[in-house]
């Protein structure tokens, strides 16, 4: 940050706050402390039947490849309002929330991702502008090999290997950079 998102000043440094245990952006001209803290990413499992709705990314990064309906979480909002509406901005799904299913840290981009298991209540589903093609998948169907993000295989993952038992506890995981 080189100025003030308050006052404009230039006066900015990024040093430890007294009292605090590590670097901010700090403004020399009206004292503000500018904090940058992880964002939520929220989205939703939808399935029907046996298959799981899947969408292919129209933008970067990972355009082209499938992932699952998500986005960031806007301002007032709660997660689950969010989830919904990134799977209708997507993918122009209608999904009836079960439960909180997966729970993601990505501590290196700082990141959290909240994904809920749904059931689809129409098939009126569709690419939004931010997906090429949206479609319903069997576990046997799903294109492994051109899944977006690791954590949208994993939650895939535990889906199906949860579905044989239909049994769904809430998953937590770490994705850890990969060297
Ligand atoms: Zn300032």
């Amino acid at each position: 940050m080189k100025f003030c998102s308050h006052c404009g000043s230039d006066a900015v440094t990024f040093s430890i706050p007294e009292g605090d245990d590590r670097p901010r952006h700090l403004c020399g001209g009206c004292g503000a402390i500018h904090y940058i803290n992880p964002r939520v990413i929220v989205g939703t499992l939808p399935y029907l039947g046996d298959r799981v709705l899947l969408c292919k990314r129209a933008i970067e990064p990972r355009l082209g490849l499938w992932t699952l309906p998500a986005g960031f979480m806007e301002n007032g909002e709660t997660s689950e309002q969010g989830a919904l509406r990134e799977s209708w901005e997507e993918a122009r799904a209608n999904v009836r929330v079960d439960d909180l299913y997966t729970v993601y840290d990505i501590p290196h981009i700082n990141q959290v991702y909240l994904i809920y298991r749904g059931e689809l209540t129409d098939t009126n589903y569709g690419a939004g502008p931010e997906s090429l093609e949206v479609d319903l998948f069997t576990e046997e169907a799903i294109p492994w090999d051109e899944i977006a993000f690791p954590i949208m295989r994993e939650t895939l993952e535990h889906y199906f290997r949860d579905r044989r038992t239909a049994s769904y506890p809430l998953h937590r995981g770490i994705i850890h950079r990969k060297f």
